[in-house]
């Protein structure tokens, strides 16, 4: 047995064979072969071509009843892998130009991606990306690879990879998922969030994962320390497999409190939202008060191209219908950071999370910032809209958001498009520049939530994503705190709603603390729903505000922790 060691970021405990996730990178070199080998060249292609026929009907019959979309794409794939165009091109560039089978396959598909990626229509451009997902099955199957792919697992597994980006932990075959463990990332870099909200448990920053857990290998995970067993011996199973009883049954006494409205013990009503990343996610608003998060970027990860105005509106359409009039606060495009988008390549940046991300990035980017404002805009009369910018760090960008949501109402009615006048206008905050100036900035907008994520990385000056300054990357710091206060207050004198909607809303131990600092409205991934209700319900707001008051005169975060620990804060 061999015991390895990172950040425990979603709690639980699970064992398993080890899925090793290493992106296929199609590394081709120019390459030829010796003369007279030529038809054997061919041949390695043509059966290489089988078999990438084969897996492609094996997806589609996987896909043939529960996604039929799906199923659609790679259909697609297999009428591309026959395409007599292109296999005419390939036969001739091993046959007549002795290249060889790689190469040859390389350079044909690529020359026909890069061909239809110019035409700049979105659709033919999505055309370039399946041809170039084909090229990279071919030269996959002749390089003697086999696939790894996270959205088909197969069978459940632990999955261990150097990172996972967000669109990948987007689209992942969640239910086998046992863990996710990760050589990169911290608590809240989007990965962590995801497996959060998905209840998976996960350790991330495991230096050296890819090589110290062998693919196949059998593993069990501590998510709640950050233990990682590689071949665990009888004893250390049984003591998970105790701990693991006590997390289940923790977990159930928090759901007694799942469908009770968020109060205090003293009755004190606390408003509960939900985060959400996807369409999909809803369902856990029946226990929650509004959205108070709806992450809108990963609706752009699903796919290679950008989404246009008429599927955005779709999605928020249904968003907003599902919520039945609770309130949805849809977070405008925060794309930058750890986050990309496979439809809109960006130039490399020294500092991305110091970038051109966010908001910055929609001013820029003007015609995607109005395509999806239109888009929210039109879908603004199915429901109760509540419209939010992210990375706000001055008056200019409020005013410069505000001017882009008024130029979108006047083409929706150029257009003759009905929308709601009314939506709500908002901004996140979590650049301590616009933190300083709460009390300006409430003037200027309709509401606010703090991103405690961005927040913490900026007050602190520490990488949300990096394992190395996760001990400066302090949540619970007295900073922290103290920063909250100005805001809340500055919110809560301006008459204008403030809300919470990083991962410090869904932990419960802060809850208290944060409820005697002035919050009222928390919003957090489903899976927090049910302890931070079950830990606010154990504290009068006296108590929260005494508590409160101590938190804020603590020296460091390690005595913010200890108070926070007290027995009433369960
Ligand atoms: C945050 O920064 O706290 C936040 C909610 O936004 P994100 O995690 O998506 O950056
Ligand atoms: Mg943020």
């Amino acid at each position: 047995m061999k015991i390895f060691r990172g950040t425990p970021v979603s709690p639980g405990i699970a064992e398993g064979s080890i899925y090793l996730y290493q992106a296929f990178s199609c590394d081709v070199f120019e390459s030829y072969v010796a003369e007279g080998r030529e038809q054997q060249a061919f041949e390695e292609y043509q059966s290489a071509v089988r078999a990438a026929d084969a897996e492609l009907v094996a997806i589609i019959n996987s896909f043939a009843e529960t996604d039929a979309d799906k199923a659609k794409i790679f259909s697609a794939h297999r009428e591309i892998l026959d395409d007599e165009e292109i296999a005419d091109e390939i036969r001739m560039a091993i046959l007549d130009e002795s290249k060889s089978a790689d190469f040859a396959v390389d350079s044909v598909y690529t020359a026909f991606a890069t061909l239809l990626a110019k035409a700049g229509d979105a659709l033919i451009a999505a055309r370039a990306a399946d041809i170039r997902d084909v090229r990279n099955r071919v030269v996959r199957i002749l390089h003697g690879e086999t696939e790894k792919n996270l959205s088909r697992l197969g069978a459940p597994a632990i999955v261990v990879a150097h990172d996972l980006l967000p669109s990948d932990t987007a689209t992942l075959d969640k239910k086998n998922v046992l863990a996710i463990i990760t050589e990169v990332g911290g608590t809240t870099s989007h990965s962590a969030i995801l497996a959060r909200s998905y209840g998976i448990p996960a350790v991330l920053g495991v230096p050296d994962a890819t090589n110290a857990l062998p693919d196949g290998s059998f593993a069990a995970v501590d998510a709640m320390t950050g233990e990682v067993f590689l071949e665990p011996d009888e004893s250390s199973l049984e003591l998970l497999h105790e701990k693991k009883e006590a997390f289940a049954a923790d977990k159930q006494d928090a759901a007694r409190y799942l469908a009770a409205e968020g109060r205090l013990a003293d009755g004190t009503r606390i408003e509960i939202g939900l985060n959400i990343g996807s369409t999909d996610d809803t369902g856990a608003l029946r226990n929650c008060d509004f959205v108070g998060l709806f992450r809108t970027e990963f609706l752009y990860m699903q796919t290679e191209t950008l989404p246009n105005e008429e599927e955005q509106f779709d999605a928020y359409r249904r968003v907003l219908v599902d919520a039945a009039g609770k309130p949805v606060t849809l977070r405008t495009l925060d794309i930058g950071g750890d986050k990309t988008l496979p439809g809109l390549p960006m130039p490399h940046e020294e500092n991305p999370f110091l970038g051109n991300r966010a908001l910055r990035l929609c001013l820029t980017h003007k015609e995607l910032f109005y395509t999806q404002l239109r888009a929210a805009l039109r879908a603004s009369v199915y429901g109760n809209l509540w419209l939010m910018f992210p990375m706000v760090g001055t008056l200019d960008d409020i005013r410069a958001a505000k001017a882009a949501v008024r130029e979108a109402q006047l083409q929706l009615e150029e257009r003759g498009i009905p929308f709601d006048p009314k939506v709500r206008v908002g901004i996140m905050i979590e650049i301590p520049s616009i933190a300083m100036i709460a009390d300006r900035a409430a003037q200027e907008c309709d509401f606010a939530s703090v991103g405690t994520n961005d927040l913490c990385q900026y007050l602190h000056a520490a990488d949300r994503m990096n394992p190395q300054t996760e001990v400066y990357y302090q949540s619970l710091s007295p900073a922290m705190f103290r920063t909250l206060k100005m805001i809340f207050e500055a919110f809560t004198a301006a008459g204008k709603p403030v809300s919470v909607c990083g991962e410090l809303a869904g932990n419960p131990l802060a809850a208290p603390a944060l409820a005697g600092l002035g919050l009222r409205k928390f919003s957090m991934n489903a899976s927090a729903v049910a302890p931070v209700k079950r830990a606010l319900s154990h504290a009068t707001l006296e108590q929260c505000r005494k508590l409160a008051e101590l938190v804020c005169a603590q020296d460091t975060e390690a005595d913010v922790k200890a108070l926070l620990s007290k027995p009433f804060m369960k």
